[in-house]
C-alpha cells in the first residue's frame, strides 16, 4: 500500500505576505494521518515555509538544485544547503526547467544524485508534449526520460516520480483518468524494468489537478498522488485536493 502524496508546486509565485496568508490558510486545517503533503514555494520563501510548517506534518521542499557541491556556481543553491535549510523534497526535471533552461536527462540524473547524497527525497517529473502525444511518442518519450533521468540513481530512498503531460500543465486541461492510469502503469513496469523498487516507488499525476477532478484521479490504482501548480495556490482548493487524496 502506497502512502498518497500531495505536493503543492508554488513556482515564481509569491510575496511575503502572500505566501503568508497561503501557509495560514494551510495550518488552518489538519492533514489527514494518512496523506503526505509537501509544499515547493521559491527559493527565497523556502525558510518562511519551513517556519510556518515547523509544527505541522506538512513538509517543505524546493523546485530545484544544484548537482555540484558548494563553490563558484552563480544563482544556483546546491542540494546539501536545502537540506540544511530544513527541506526534506525537491522537484527535479519539472517542464519548465527543461523547456525553458534546456535541462536534459543526464543534467537531471546528475542532480538526483546529489539531492539524494544530500538527504533530500526528490520528485522526478517526466511528460510529453502534444505533439509527441499525437504522434504517438508519449510512451517511448516518458520511457527515454526516466532511462536517462534515473541513470546511476535506481536505489534512491524516497524517489518520486511525477508524470505531468506538458500539455496539461496550467491549460485546464487534465489528461483524463484512465488516460492518466495508463501511463502511470507503464512507467511502473519502466521502473521495475530500471531495477527500481516500482511497487514501492510513488508516482504522482500532475497537470490542472483541481478539488473537481483530484477525486477520479486518486481513485486510480496507479496514481498515488498528485503534483499541483495553480491549485496548490490557493488554501481552500489545495486542502480539498489533500482530502480527496
Ligand atoms: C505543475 O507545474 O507542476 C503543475 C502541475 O501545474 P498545474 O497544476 O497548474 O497544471
Amino acid at each position: 500500500m502506497r502512502r498518497p502524496l500531495v505536493a503543492g508546486n508554488w513556482k515564481m509565485h509569491g510575496s511575503r505576505d502572500s505566501v503568508g496568508t497561503l501557509l495560514n490558510g494551510l495550518m488552518a486545517q489538519s492533514v489527514p494521518e494518512t496523506v503526505d503533503v509537501a509544499v515547493c514555494p521559491t527559493y527565497v520563501h523556502l525558510d518562511q515555509a519551513v517556519a510556518a510548517c515547523a509544527n505541522s506534518v506538512i513538509a517543505v521542499g524546493a523546485q530545484d538544485c544544484w548537482h555540484a557541491e558548494p563553490g563558484a556556481y552563480t544563482g544556483d543553491v546546491a542540494a546539501v544547503m536545502l537540506e540544511e535549510l530544513g527541506c526534506e523534497w525537491v522537484i527535479l526535471g519539472h517542464s519548465e526547467r527543461r523547456s525553458y533552461h534546456a535541462e536534459a536527462d543526464a543534467l537531471i540524473a546528475a542532480k538526483l544524485q546529489a539531492a539524494a547524497a544530500a538527504g533530500l527525497k526528490p520528485i522526478v517529473c517526466v511528460g510529453e508534449t502534444l505533439d509527441q502525444r499525437e504522434s504517438g511518442e508519449a510512451e517511448a518519450v516518458v520511457a527515454r526520460q526516466l532511462r536517462g533521468s534515473l541513470e546511476g540513481a535506481v536505489g534512491t530512498a524516497g524517489l518520486v516520480i511525477a508524470y505531468e503531460p506538458v500539455w496539461a500543465i496550467g491549460t485546464g486541461l487534465t489528461a483524463s483518468p484512465e488516460q492518466a492510469q495508463q501511463m502511470h502503469a507503464f512507467i511502473r513496469k519502466q521502473l521495475q524494468d530500471l531495477g527500481v523498487d516500482a511497487q514501492q516507488t510513488r508516482i504522482l499525476y500532475g497537470g490542472s489537478v483541481k478539488p473537481g477532478n483530484a477525486g477520479e484521479l486518486f481513485a486510480q490504482d496507479d496514481i498515488d498522488g498528485a503534483l499541483v501548480g495553480g491549485a496548490a495556490l490557493k488554501a481552500e482548493d489545495f486542502n480539498a485536493i489533500i482530502a480527496a487524496a
